[in-house]
């Protein structure tokens, strides 16, 4: 069929803003291409839920069961092997997040679909598709040519669009029945578990001192302190520095830690690695220090310093402390 379908993603009772995002993205392809844009909600007693989607889409296809009340591989597979199989969608999009990571290479196989993950970009001319990728960290975008296909299945880096619930679009729900599922393989949905209590919230910081590898030892953390205190910040860090337990985990920015809008991010010896810049990169002013003129938290800065980490907090704290 000619459609986009764009799969929703859910938890806890809320659509997650990556939904938003696909089908913004969706919605753009398919008006250049002439292809509806069909969202798929898989769940249980969802249907209030998926009919937020209703502004964003041209039809909601809608399958309950209690096997779908939480996302599950086994279940979602067969869920969306049914659907995919029986409308053949031109493009299948699925969030690059912890739900699509496990899930879209597993369809891809099952279903010989063409696949690239973790896409910026996506065009889509006369049925040949090219997406935009990023390599080295960050470092380098690559724009790659798929080979041609009548069905492309892509992941969707989250944060990559706006997400735009209402693009004047109605949708009706249109009810698809669940599989059979004789052939699952075992594994279930226990429960999810809430992170600990924090020792402080630093979404809820106007200004963010954020300190990455480049600190380079736990010793040297008191500078990056100080400098905090001076200016009335709260102290953040990369995956690197939570991971040495070098500050804790709740102190940490990105993906799998927090997301944060403060005031002033600053950020110190942060090579800005997509998996922290999603994190922060709604900040409305990001300050980053960093000694590669390349690093890719220079492409979202608004101010960039190349310079020692260390000589710029220094100069910093003897200015500011002295107020
Ligand atoms: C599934 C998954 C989830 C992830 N989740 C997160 C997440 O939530 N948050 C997160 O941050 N990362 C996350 N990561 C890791 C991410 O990919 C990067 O590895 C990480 O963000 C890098 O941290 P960093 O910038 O501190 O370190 P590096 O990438 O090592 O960068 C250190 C930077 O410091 C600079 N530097 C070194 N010395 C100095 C100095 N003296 N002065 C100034 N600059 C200096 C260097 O030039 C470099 O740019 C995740 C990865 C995966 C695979």
């Amino acid at each position: 069929m000619d459609e986009i379908m764009v799969l929703a993603e859910h938890r806890g009772g809320e659509l997650r803003d990556i939904t938003f995002e696909m089908l913004t993205m969706a919605n753009k392809l398919g008006k250049k291409n002439d292809l509806a844009v069909t969202a798929l909600f898989l769940g249980n007693e969802a249907s209030d839920l998926s009919e937020r989607l209703k502004g964003a889409c041209d039809a909601i296809l809608l399958m309950e069961d209690s096997e779908l009340a939480n996302y599950s591989a086994d279940q979602y597979i067969m869920a969306m092997e049914t659907v995919i199989k029986t409308r053949n969608p031109t493009l299948t999009l699925i969030g690059h997040t912890a739900m699509g990571m496990d899930l879209a290479p597993a369809m891809a196989t099952r279903l010989s679909l063409p696949l690239a993950t973790d896409c910026l970009e996506i065009n889509l001319a006369e049925r040949r598709l090219d997406v935009l990728r990023q390599i080295y960290g960050g470092k380098i975008n690559a724009r790659l040519a798929m080979k041609p296909s009548d069905k492309y299945l892509i992941t969707l880096r989250p944060g990559s669009f706006d997400a735009e619930a209402e693009q004047g679009k109605s949708a009706d729900v249109q009810t698809v029945p669940a599989p059979s599922w004789t052939n699952l393989r075992g594994r279930q949905f226990l429960g999810y578990l809430e992170a600990e209590l924090e020792d402080v919230d630093i979404a809820a910081a106007d200004i963010l001192v954020s300190i990455g590898r480049g600190i380079g030892k736990p010793e040297n953390i008191p500078l990056a302190q100080e400098f905090a205190d001076s200016i009335g910040a709260t102290l953040s860090c990369s995956r690197p520095v939570a991971d040495e337990e070098w500050l804790p985990k709740s102190r940490q920015v990105g993906t799998s830690g927090k997301t944060v809008r403060p005031k002033i991010y600053i950020a110190l010896g942060i090579s800005g690695a997509y998996q922290h810049q999603v994190g922060m990169k709604n900040a409305d002013t990001i300050i980053a220090v960093n000694t590669d003129p390349k690093a890719p938290i220079f492409t979202i800065a608004h101010y960039g310093i190349v310079e020692d980490m260390f000589q710029v907090l220094s100069l910093l704290t003897e200015k500011f402390a002295k107020k």
